[in-house]
């Protein structure tokens, strides 16, 4: 079930809109039920990607990699230096250093992966073990149209450019991809759940809605 924002209002039909932010959302009749809603978006799901991967394509501008340039990890931002030893990138907490013998996208991407897994792990741990939550496998990968995912077998996937957004971000992204162990779409039950496991998740959701592109700038 991919994300979706869901506004109920006095209307007869279910509609579906994907926004400029490749954000889904669902206008539906007051009382319609998720079930139904939901059964609705899983019958578009083709159209919902084909749409998503169009308009993330469109908005996202890419990076040039020069001295100077500002990149983020955990929220932050800080710039890029030019170096001709070492790993691909590093960072020392003040600056970048960029490996000119490598690709400046394939550095941030290999850089920031690595980064994530050491940061998600243990959260996904912590969360997990409070709320006896047990996922099946856990995979990290950048995808343009979503932040995680849990599957019916609940196997996790979390999008690692997360590790450009601030470290609530990241405990929100991962407290709702488990609680999606328990409740396997997003009723009431599902963010009371998300709420008990993280009281700021709704500050982090905006941050991340407000950022998405930033994070897609690669
Ligand atoms: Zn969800």
């Amino acid at each position: 079930m991919p994300d979706y924002q869901l506004i109920r209002s006095k209307r007869k039909t279910l509609s579906l809109q994907i926004n400029y932010d490749a954000q889904l959302i669902v206008r539906s009749p007051l009382r319609l039920s998720i079930k139904k809603i939901e059964s609705f978006i899983s019958e578009k799901q083709n159209w919902i990607s084909k749409k998503q991967a169009q308009i993330a394509s469109k908005t996202t501008k890419k990076s040039s990699y020069e001295a100077n340039d500002e990149y983020l990890f955990l929220g932050k931002s800080y710039p890029l230096k030019h170096t001709k030893t070492g790993n691909p990138l590093s960072f020392d907490g003040k600056h970048f250093a960029l490996n000119t013998k490598y690709l400046g996208v394939k550095a941030f991407h290999w850089f920031y992966q690595k980064e994530f897994i050491k940061t998600a792990m243990p959260l996904l741990e912590k969360f997990g073990k409070k709320h006896n939550l047990a996922y099946q496998k856990v995979r990290f990968k950048a995808q343009k149209t979503r932040w995680g995912s849990c599957s019916a077998s609940n196997n996790i996937s979390l999008n690692y450019l997360l590790m450009m957004a601030p470290l609530t971000v990241i405990e929100m992204v991962i407290a709702h991809e488990l609680a999606h162990i328990q409740h396997k779409n997003h009723s009431k039950d599902f963010y009371s759940l998300l709420k008990k496991m993280l009281p700021e998740y709704q500050q982090a959701d905006i941050w991340l809605k407000a950022n998405s592109q930033k994070l897609h700038s690669l």
